[in-house]
Protein backbone atom coordinates (compact mmCIF):
# COMPACT_ATOMS: atom_id res chain seq x y z
CA UNK A 1 0.00 0.00 0.00
CA UNK A 2 1.86 3.09 -1.10
CA UNK A 3 -0.09 6.08 0.10
CA UNK A 4 0.25 5.20 3.64
CA UNK A 5 2.15 7.67 5.75
CA UNK A 6 5.05 6.92 8.03
CA UNK A 7 4.93 6.92 11.67
CA UNK A 8 7.09 9.64 13.96
CA UNK A 9 8.59 7.77 16.45
CA UNK A 10 8.96 9.99 19.39
CA UNK A 11 11.50 7.78 22.06
CA UNK A 12 12.95 8.73 25.49
CA UNK A 13 14.40 6.70 28.21
CA UNK A 14 16.30 8.12 31.31
CA UNK A 15 20.95 8.55 30.82
CA UNK A 16 22.39 4.88 31.78
CA UNK A 17 19.49 3.26 30.48
CA UNK A 18 20.77 1.71 27.35
CA UNK A 19 19.08 3.25 24.71
CA UNK A 20 21.64 3.72 21.99
CA UNK A 21 22.09 0.24 22.39
CA UNK A 22 18.88 -0.56 22.26
CA UNK A 23 18.28 1.26 18.98
CA UNK A 24 21.02 0.34 17.26
CA UNK A 25 19.57 -3.66 17.83
CA UNK A 26 16.44 -2.15 16.55
CA UNK A 27 17.64 -0.69 13.91
CA UNK A 28 19.93 -3.57 12.19
CA UNK A 29 16.66 -5.58 12.25
CA UNK A 30 14.81 -2.82 10.58
CA UNK A 31 17.17 -0.49 8.19
CA UNK A 32 14.05 1.30 6.80
CA UNK A 33 13.50 3.05 9.94
CA UNK A 34 14.71 6.62 9.75
CA UNK A 35 16.41 8.35 11.83
CA UNK A 36 16.06 12.27 12.53
CA UNK A 37 19.56 14.16 13.21
CA UNK A 38 18.85 16.53 16.04
CA UNK A 39 20.71 20.22 16.24
CA UNK A 40 22.73 20.68 19.43
CA UNK A 41 24.59 23.35 20.59
CA UNK A 42 27.27 21.00 22.72
CA UNK A 43 30.51 19.90 21.40
CA UNK A 44 31.00 17.21 19.33
CA UNK A 45 32.47 13.82 21.31
CA UNK A 46 35.90 12.38 19.65
CA UNK A 47 34.12 10.20 16.98
CA UNK A 48 31.25 12.34 16.81
CA UNK A 49 30.27 13.96 13.21
CA UNK A 50 28.56 16.58 11.84
CA UNK A 51 25.49 15.47 9.74
CA UNK A 52 26.05 11.92 11.20
CA UNK A 53 25.47 11.89 14.94
CA UNK A 54 24.25 16.04 15.48
CA UNK A 55 23.93 18.81 13.24
CA UNK A 56 26.27 20.76 15.87
CA UNK A 57 25.43 24.38 15.63
CA UNK A 58 26.92 27.63 17.80
CA UNK A 59 24.33 29.31 20.23
CA UNK A 60 23.67 32.12 17.84
CA UNK A 61 22.87 29.68 14.94
CA UNK A 62 20.36 27.64 17.05
CA UNK A 63 18.46 30.50 18.21
CA UNK A 64 17.98 32.14 14.71
CA UNK A 65 16.82 28.81 13.58
CA UNK A 66 14.16 28.60 16.53
CA UNK A 67 13.14 32.32 15.51
CA UNK A 68 12.76 30.92 11.22
CA UNK A 69 10.61 28.17 13.09
CA UNK A 70 12.28 25.26 11.80
CA UNK A 71 11.97 22.73 14.30
CA UNK A 72 9.46 20.74 15.51
CA UNK A 73 10.78 21.12 19.34
CA UNK A 74 13.34 22.15 20.77
CA UNK A 75 14.72 21.83 24.57
CA UNK A 76 17.61 22.84 27.10
CA UNK A 77 19.28 19.54 28.66
CA UNK A 78 22.04 20.68 30.86
CA UNK A 79 23.78 24.09 29.83
CA UNK A 80 23.22 22.93 26.17
CA UNK A 81 20.13 23.36 23.72
CA UNK A 82 18.65 20.19 21.17
CA UNK A 83 15.79 20.28 18.58
CA UNK A 84 14.69 18.43 15.94
CA UNK A 85 13.98 20.11 12.59
CA UNK A 86 10.61 19.71 10.71
CA UNK A 87 13.25 19.37 7.49
CA UNK A 88 14.73 15.53 8.90
CA UNK A 89 10.86 14.64 9.81
CA UNK A 90 7.64 15.98 8.23
CA UNK A 91 9.05 14.90 4.33
CA UNK A 92 10.35 11.61 5.27
CA UNK A 93 6.54 10.85 6.85
CA UNK A 94 5.01 11.99 3.92
CA UNK A 95 6.82 9.91 1.72
CA UNK A 96 5.87 7.17 4.02
CA UNK A 97 8.78 6.23 6.14
CA UNK A 98 8.80 5.87 9.79
CA UNK A 99 11.33 8.24 11.91
CA UNK A 100 13.07 7.56 14.90
CA UNK A 101 13.47 10.81 17.18
CA UNK A 102 15.54 10.16 20.39
CA UNK A 103 14.79 12.73 22.37
CA UNK A 104 14.57 14.03 25.90
CA UNK A 105 10.78 14.35 28.06
CA UNK A 106 10.92 17.69 27.90
CA UNK A 107 11.21 17.98 23.76
CA UNK A 108 8.53 14.86 23.86
CA UNK A 109 6.03 16.20 25.85
CA UNK A 110 6.26 19.45 23.53
CA UNK A 111 5.49 17.45 20.53
CA UNK A 112 2.24 15.64 22.72
CA UNK A 113 1.08 19.39 22.50
CA UNK A 114 1.59 20.20 19.59
CA UNK A 115 0.01 17.34 18.37
CA UNK A 116 -3.13 17.98 20.17
CA UNK A 117 -4.07 21.23 17.39
CA UNK A 118 -1.79 19.91 14.66
CA UNK A 119 -3.91 17.10 12.92
CA UNK A 120 -0.54 15.46 11.01
CA UNK A 121 1.20 15.40 14.29
CA UNK A 122 -1.76 13.82 15.91
CA UNK A 123 -1.76 10.72 13.49
CA UNK A 124 1.25 10.21 13.13
CA UNK A 125 3.38 10.41 16.17
CA UNK A 126 3.69 7.78 18.67
CA UNK A 127 4.99 8.19 21.97
CA UNK A 128 8.04 4.95 23.72
CA UNK A 129 9.72 5.38 26.93
CA UNK A 130 12.35 2.82 27.25
CA UNK A 131 12.70 2.01 31.35
CA UNK A 132 14.91 -0.14 34.06
CA UNK A 133 14.29 -3.38 35.47
CA UNK A 134 14.04 -0.83 38.68
CA UNK A 135 15.82 2.78 39.76
CA UNK A 136 18.74 0.91 41.81
CA UNK A 137 19.33 -1.19 38.50
CA UNK A 138 19.19 2.81 36.93
CA UNK A 139 21.62 3.92 40.00
CA UNK A 140 24.09 1.08 39.91
CA UNK A 141 24.72 1.49 35.85
CA UNK A 142 24.73 5.26 36.09
CA UNK A 143 27.62 4.39 39.28
CA UNK A 144 29.08 2.45 37.33
CA UNK A 145 30.50 5.08 35.00
CA UNK A 146 34.04 5.46 36.78
CA UNK A 147 34.73 8.81 34.97
CA UNK A 148 32.58 10.85 36.72
CA UNK A 149 32.95 13.00 40.09
CA UNK A 150 30.64 12.19 43.30
CA UNK A 151 28.81 15.48 41.95
CA UNK A 152 28.15 14.77 38.23
CA UNK A 153 27.05 11.32 39.68
CA UNK A 154 24.39 12.65 41.85
CA UNK A 155 23.24 15.16 38.96
CA UNK A 156 22.61 12.62 36.64
CA UNK A 157 20.91 10.77 39.22
CA UNK A 158 18.43 13.53 39.85
CA UNK A 159 18.01 14.05 35.92
CA UNK A 160 17.57 9.91 35.39
CA UNK A 161 14.56 10.11 38.14
CA UNK A 162 13.10 13.10 36.97
CA UNK A 163 13.01 11.62 33.23
CA UNK A 164 11.82 8.04 34.78
CA UNK A 165 8.90 10.16 36.56
CA UNK A 166 7.18 10.83 32.71
CA UNK A 167 6.88 7.28 31.51
CA UNK A 168 2.78 7.10 31.86
CA UNK A 169 2.44 10.32 29.31
CA UNK A 170 3.81 7.63 26.84
CA UNK A 171 1.83 5.18 24.80
CA UNK A 172 4.37 1.96 25.26
CA UNK A 173 7.07 1.01 28.03
CA UNK A 174 9.86 -1.04 26.99
CA UNK A 175 11.64 -1.82 29.82
CA UNK A 176 15.46 -2.68 29.17
CA UNK A 177 16.59 -5.54 31.18
CA UNK A 178 18.15 -8.46 28.83
CA UNK A 179 19.05 -6.72 25.66
CA UNK A 180 18.14 -9.62 23.48
CA UNK A 181 14.60 -9.49 25.27
CA UNK A 182 14.32 -5.77 24.74
CA UNK A 183 15.44 -5.66 21.22
CA UNK A 184 13.17 -8.45 19.93
CA UNK A 185 9.89 -6.47 22.09
CA UNK A 186 11.01 -3.46 20.50
CA UNK A 187 11.27 -4.66 16.69
CA UNK A 188 7.81 -6.27 17.12
CA UNK A 189 6.43 -3.04 18.15
CA UNK A 190 8.14 -0.88 16.05
CA UNK A 191 6.84 -3.30 12.86
CA UNK A 192 3.13 -2.79 14.05
CA UNK A 193 3.25 0.51 13.32
CA UNK A 194 3.09 0.07 9.95
CA UNK A 195 -0.74 -1.50 10.72
CA UNK A 196 -1.71 1.91 12.54
CA UNK A 197 -5.23 2.98 10.73
CA UNK A 198 -4.35 6.73 11.19
CA UNK A 199 -1.45 6.02 8.51
CA UNK A 200 -3.93 4.77 6.07
CA UNK A 201 -5.97 7.07 3.70
CA UNK A 202 -9.34 7.60 4.55
CA UNK A 203 -10.52 6.66 1.51
CA UNK A 204 -9.35 3.08 1.49
CA UNK A 205 -12.19 0.88 1.17
CA UNK A 206 -14.03 3.88 -0.90
CA UNK A 207 -15.24 2.30 -4.05
P1 LIG B 1 23.71 13.70 24.46
O1 LIG B 1 24.28 15.07 24.64
O2 LIG B 1 24.20 12.73 25.49
O3 LIG B 1 23.87 13.20 23.06
O4 LIG B 1 22.12 13.81 24.69
C1 LIG B 1 21.62 14.31 25.88
C2 LIG B 1 20.10 14.24 25.89
O5 LIG B 1 19.55 15.08 24.87
C3 LIG B 1 19.52 12.84 25.63
O6 LIG B 1 18.53 12.59 26.61
C4 LIG B 1 18.89 12.96 24.27
O7 LIG B 1 17.74 12.11 24.15
C5 LIG B 1 18.48 14.42 24.24
N1 LIG B 1 18.29 14.92 22.89
C6 LIG B 1 19.04 14.63 21.78
N2 LIG B 1 18.55 15.25 20.71
C7 LIG B 1 17.46 15.95 21.13
C8 LIG B 1 16.51 16.78 20.45
O8 LIG B 1 16.54 17.02 19.26
N3 LIG B 1 15.52 17.32 21.23
C9 LIG B 1 15.42 17.09 22.57
N4 LIG B 1 14.41 17.64 23.22
N5 LIG B 1 16.30 16.30 23.23
C10 LIG B 1 17.31 15.73 22.51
Amino acid sequence: MSDRTGTIIVLSGPSGVGKSTLVGRVREAMPELQFSISCTTRAPRTGERNGVHYYFLSHEEFGRRVERGEFVEHAQVFANRYGTLKSEVLGRIRGGSSVILDIDVQGAMQIRRAAETDPELKRSTVFVFIGPPSVETLEKRLRGRATDSEEQITLRLENARRELSFWRNYDYLVINGDLETAAAEMTGLFRSFALRTAALPEDLFDA
